[in-house]
């Protein structure tokens, strides 16, 4: 459509157009990957946004190594899943793990008498959680 409109009297105005088409390509080219990297740092549990930045002002292949070259923050996969353990124990009836704090079973639907959850010490500590209005 534009390529066919470049005669002589529109040749500047197609000019600027290609100029215009490149300049987007360009930023296309910079912005997804800062986008896609800070995506990234997010899953490795970093900043979003100084990741992003990052790829913006220096560049995709910059902050794609720096993003490489640094660890995850993020826990192991074993310690999260001792932590999602601690939160669950077994149904006395069905044997299916139910949480905690669970007052019903979801499997079986018997009646349970809910343990004490392990946030309930940090609750005492800090005071009475009460509901925020
Ligand atoms: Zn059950």
């Amino acid at each position: 459509m534009s390529r066919s409109a470049c005669t002589v009297a529109t040749l500047r105005q197609c000019r600027r157009r290609k100029l215009v088409e490149l300049l987007l390509l360009l930023v296309l080219l910079w912005l997804l990957p800062a986008f896609f990297i800070g995506w990234i740092a997010g899953q490795k549990g970093r900043s979003r946004i100084f990741y992003f930045l990052l790829t913006v002002f220096l560049s995709p292949l910059v902050g794609l190594l720096v993003l490489i070259a640094l660890p995850s923050r993020l826990p192991p996969p074993q310690a999260a899943s001792i932590a999602r353990n601690r939160r669950v124990r077994p149904c006395p009836r069905c044997a299916e793990e139910i949480l905690l704090e669970a007052a019903k079973c979801k499997h079986c639907g018997s009646e349970l008498a809910p343990l004490p959850a392990p946030g309930v010490a940090k609750s005492l500590f800090w005071g009475p959680v009460t509901p925020k209005r």
